[in-house]
């Protein structure tokens, strides 16, 4: 029986290269030794190797979907202050982070609210959590999807541009309202909504609530059309708070213990 110092491991490198198995060909080595001194049958030496090699791989798939996600840097849900925004569940939320059951189903998530209300800051956070949970994800500001589907448009070349947008479980279409009145912009976004229905989910965050879609899509029967697919499965998250970086700003020029922003209705929004 041949030892196994003899085993020529420069060559059993090259072999894990050439079968792209680069986390084995770091490990075996060591993991070999301690084998050999505790005694493992082959069988489980074989299995460490393999585990560690798939658990790599995912990682790193995950790393590049995150980066393929384009999310804003340093939103976390860990980071998002319900009690900012108590009119939102943080369980419905934690629930949506989760993705499986409203991601399989093509179901959409709608969020309202005024300017520095969080919702971008939700909206990325969650898109973390889905990547980091296996989902695809791609977060972009209305106004520059618009644009790139145009471009894809005038190259004739529209339906494949939609086509790649599948391999993405959740599209972030984030401040939808401020798409400019043009109807050639905005039938591309018509047209991205169609392709989606019930197939791939979107989130879309807008200022404005449907009352003033008109603003959106120029045409109202295709206001009409696009917002009755949005809505169709959907979870709508109204986010009726004054500007976070004004309250926080505002608080720290009080001495005091936070008092509720001015408008406010009902309870104490400050934490
Ligand atoms: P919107 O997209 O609704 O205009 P943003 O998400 O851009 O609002 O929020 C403005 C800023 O305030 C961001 O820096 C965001 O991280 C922060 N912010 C807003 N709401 C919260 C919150 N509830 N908890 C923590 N940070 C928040
Ligand atoms: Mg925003």
């Amino acid at each position: 029986m041949k030892k196994p110092e003899l085993i020529d491991t420069a060559s059993l490198s090259l072999m894990l290269t050439e079968l792209r198995l680069p986390t084995i060909k770091c490990i075996f080595e060591e993991f070999g030794t301690r084998a050999d001194k505790e005694g493992w049958p082959a069988a489980r030496y074989l299995a460490a190797l393999a585990e560690h090699e798939l658990a790599e791989r995912e990682r790193r798939r995950i790393t590049r979907h995150l980066n393929d996600a384009r999310l804003l840097p340093g939103k976390t849900l860990d980071g998002f202050d319900f009690k900012a925004v108590p009119m939102i569940s943080k369980a419905q939320v934690m629930a949506l982070a989760d993705g499986s059951e409203w991601l399989e189903r093509g179901s959409n998530v709608l969020m309202f609210g005024p300017p520095g209300g969080g919702k971008s800051h939700l909206a990325s956070a969650l898109g973390l959590a889905l990547v980091e949970k296996g989902w695809r994800v791609l977060y972009a500001r209305t106004t520059d999807l618009v644009q790139k589907l145009q471009t894809a448009r005038r190259d004739l070349m529209l339906e494949s541009a939609l086509a790649k947008l599948d391999k993405y479980h959740l599209l972030i279409l984030d401040d939808i309202a401020y798409v400019a009145k043009d109807r050639s912009e905005t039938s591309v976004l018509f047209e991205l909504i169609g392709a989606r229905y019930e197939r791939r989910s979107i989130l879309v965050t807008a200022n404005q609530s449907f009352g003033q879609w008109d603003s959106v899509f120029p045409d109202p029967a295709m206001t009409v059309a696009a917002v009755d697919r949005l809505v169709h499965h959907s979870v709508i998250l109204e986010m009726n708070v004054e500007s976070y970086r004004r309250r926080s700003a505002e608080k720290k020029k009080r001495p005091g213990p936070g008092r509720p922003p001015p408008g406010a209705t009902g309870k104490d929004t400050a934490e």
